[in-house]
């Protein structure tokens, strides 16, 4: 899974959870506000229903007290008076002051009523004949005798009882009101209370679950940030840091190293026999090795050092604590000594050199960036430099490098204008003496460095994929000059490897010699052991579809790579150029004669012809001739020239014509 999508992943999750959240505390609060909306409205209710109540309450009391005063005003006017009406309005009175009773009873407790009727009644029974008594004298005239009833301390006594009962039947009736309304606002702030507590409860039930689910999903989101930094910052077959990684490790080892006033290494390590692994065995095979590269670094350093996978087979370890230059090659020495011990995997065991380049903080650079970049200088400067070994960066390498890129920057520019120019240098036949053709030597005609040697910017043009182009541009220089000279003479081209490994080549080469008219019998190419690494298959195709065309194919610098003796019989070359270190020491170290000799032997034995290289003595081409090598090319016949040039030499030898293998017709060139 990418990394974003991780993180998206998360990203939507928090979301959703958030929604959720957000939208039950949205219910649950628009829940809680209806329900207390709800309650509230029921008091307000209630509220206006017991007020009612009092009211009415209120009035029945009000009403009794009225009908009672009433009643006593009636007797008595009736009494003073002896008028009827009063009589009558006395027994209009009666039922009123009964009905409101009545009223009153039906709003106040059972037993307030009761005790109300215990208390009243006797009273109101025995004050009802008085009365009645008192009427009826009055209308008999005995005025004296109905006021004494009424005046009389048993009417008064009664009276008296009723009003007593009266008025706590109307406390009692006040009371009973009062506290329904206080027991109603009481059970009304009971269920509000209530409702809070459920609500907080919810709440904190909602904001528990919440703080868990964030608490879950951080921890979930750490882990997996661990994880995505883990895979952005180390590399994924070995989990070592990666590059980014890297300068991060340097930056603090650079905080470090300026804060204790002291030195530290940046190695740059390079496995040499690693590419031919994954060409041959696949990348499974080559992973294998990596990884096992990588564990034996590891076990290597201290755990407060690092260990980096730059690339496929490139891998930077930054040792904090070499102190000396002398600690420094030591580490690097067991570094490679650990590296160069076998690997077994499942089709044999396999052997890897690693070079290593070191540049010190803070003498070589101050930041993580040219530290990487000046131990690179230091370890690729010198390609042939021997395997196996530590370079340290030195003043100077910088510029090189930068000469370096600057003949990369113009090299294209130089080939599409035709400054790469072929350089003829004679082959002789050893024994006749005499001109057998040329090797074209490529030299660069700078405009503002002058000319340069092929070495400096050969290298250049294979990194850059330039060779080819460069190698049919100068084949196709020398053979328009060659055109024109003796038709016996031959022309040898140097192919580097790579091409060896184009299916394109072939056609390509037969292009040029039909376009220069240029017969393939005096062609030759010139492959070194190392264009045999990698593909064999097709090395051996192209080297067959020349060879049927009647181009010659000579291996050139033969000793100086790793090509088994095998490919000299399979490929079928016409002929082995022994490899100039050996002619230089020819006669001072016996181990070359020897080895010259057993090349010579070897290609007498397969019937190919031998050519040294780099004859600067008459005493070594008389040696060579002795030995019974066929041909020869040094300095001692001449360096290698312009083409203006060649005609005088020409004119120098005789010409010979070299043994050769049966040619192609021409006309097979003008196929495609
Ligand atoms: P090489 O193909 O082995 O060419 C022979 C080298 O030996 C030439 O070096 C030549 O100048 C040098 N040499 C010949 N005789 C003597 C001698 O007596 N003494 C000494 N000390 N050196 C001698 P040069 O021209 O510098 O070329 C170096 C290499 O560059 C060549 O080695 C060849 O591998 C490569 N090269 C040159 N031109 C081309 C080219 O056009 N294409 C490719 N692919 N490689 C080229
Ligand atoms: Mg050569
Ligand atoms: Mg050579």
């Amino acid at each position: 899974m990418s990394q974003s999508t991780i993180g998206e992943q998360w990203v939507k999750q928090a979301t959703r959870t958030a929604r959720a959240v957000v939208l039950t505390v949205y219910v649950s609060t628009a829940a809680l506000v209806g329900v207390l909306t709800v309650d509230r409205l029921d008091v307000q209710n209630r509220g206006q229903a017991s007020i009612a109540e009092m009211k009415a309450a209120l009035k029945a009391a009000a009403d009794i007290l009225l009908e009672d005063e009433r009643l006593t005003m009636s007797v008595h006017l009736a009494v003073a008076t002896g008028e009827k009406t009063w009589v009558t309005r006395y027994q209009e009175h009666v039922p009123l002051i009964d009905a409101a009773i009545k009223r009153a009873a039906e709003m106040a407790p059972a037993a307030a009523s009761a005790r109300f009727d215990e208390a009243t009644g006797a009273a109101s029974d025995r004050l009802a004949p008085m009365e009645r008594e008192a009427f009826s004298r009055a209308a008999n005239g005995d005025s004296q005798g109905a006021r004494s009833i009424l005046a009389g301390r048993a009417y008064a006594e009664q009276k008296a009882i009723l009003a007593k009962g009266l008025n706590a039947f109307i406390v009692e009736l006040q009371d009973a009101v009062d506290s329904r309304r206080g027991a109603q606002e009481r059970r009304s702030w009971a269920f509000f209370v209530a409702m809070l507590v459920v609500a907080a409860i919810g709440f904190y039930a909602i904001w528990r679950r919440l703080t868990a689910h964030l608490m879950r999903s951080e921890a979930a989101f750490s882990a997996k940030e661990t994880e995505v930094t883990q895979l952005a910052l180390h590399d994924t077959l070995t989990g070592l840091p990666n590059r980014r990684y890297l300068q991060v490790q340097i930056d603090r080892s650079i905080a470090r190293a300026s804060r204790e006033a002291q030195q530290f290494a940046v190695l740059m390590i390079d496995l040499e026999s690693f590419k031919p692994v994954n060409d041959r065995h696949g990348h499974a095979a080559g992973d294998l090795v990596v990884m096992e590269i990588s564990r034996r670094l590891t076990n290597q350093v201290r755990k407060d050092e690092v260990v980096s996978r730059l690339s496929g087979d490139e891998f930077v370890v930054v040792l904090n604590h070499t102190g000396s230059a002398e600690g420094t090659l030591r580490a690097a020495q067991r570094l490679i000594g650990a590296l160069s011990q076998p690997i077994e995997l499942t089709f044999g065991s396999m052997h890897v050199n690693a070079s290593v380049g070191v540049a010190f903080y803070p003498t070589d650079a101050t930041n993580a960036d040219d530290l990487l970049r000046k131990a690179a200088v230091a370890l690729y400067r010198d390609k042939s430099a021997a395997r196996g070994e530590v370079r340290f960066f030195q003043r100077g390498m910088d510029e090189e490098v930068q000469e370096r890129a600057a003949l990369e920057l113009d090299l294209r520019d130089a080939i599409a204008r035709g400054d790469i120019v072929p350089y003829f240098q004679p082959l002789i036949e050893l024994r006749s003496g005499s001109l057998t053709g040329f090797e074209v030597l490529s030299r660069w005609r700078h405009p503002s460095r002058g000319l340069i040697p092929p070495d400096l910017f050969i290298p250049i043009a294979e990194e850059t994929g330039l060779i080819d182009a460069m190698t049919i541009s100068v084949m196709r220089a020398a053979l328009t000059s060659a055109r024109d000279w003796d038709c016996r003479l031959t022309i040898a081209v140097n192919i580097a490897p790579q091409q060896l490994r184009d299916e394109a080549l072939t056609a390509r080469l037969l292009d040029v010699l039909r376009e220069t008219g240029f017969a393939p019998d005096r062609f030759e190419i010139e492959i070194t052991e190392n264009a045999l690494i990698g593909d064999l298959e097709l090395a051996r195709r192209i080297v067959a579809d020349l060879k049927s065309y009647g181009v010659r194919v000579s291996l050139d610098d033969f000793g100086t790579g790793y090509s088994s003796l095998n490919h000299l019989a399979e490929l079928q070359f016409d002929k082995i150029k022994i490899d100039r270190s050996f002619i230089h020491t020819l006669r001072d170290r016996p181990e070359s004669a020897t080895i010259v000799n057993a090349i010579i032997g070897l290609g007498k034995n397969l019937n190919l012809l031998t050519t040294a290289e780099g004859i600067e003595s008459l005493a070594d081409a008389d040696l060579l001739t002795e030995m019974g090598c066929n041909c020869g090319q040094g300095f001692l016949y001449s360096r290698p020239i312009p083409a203006d040039l060649v005609a005088a030499l020409i004119d120098r030898y005789a010409l010979c014509v070299p043994r050769t293998v049966q040619p192609a017709p021409v006309d097979a060139l003008n196929m495609g």
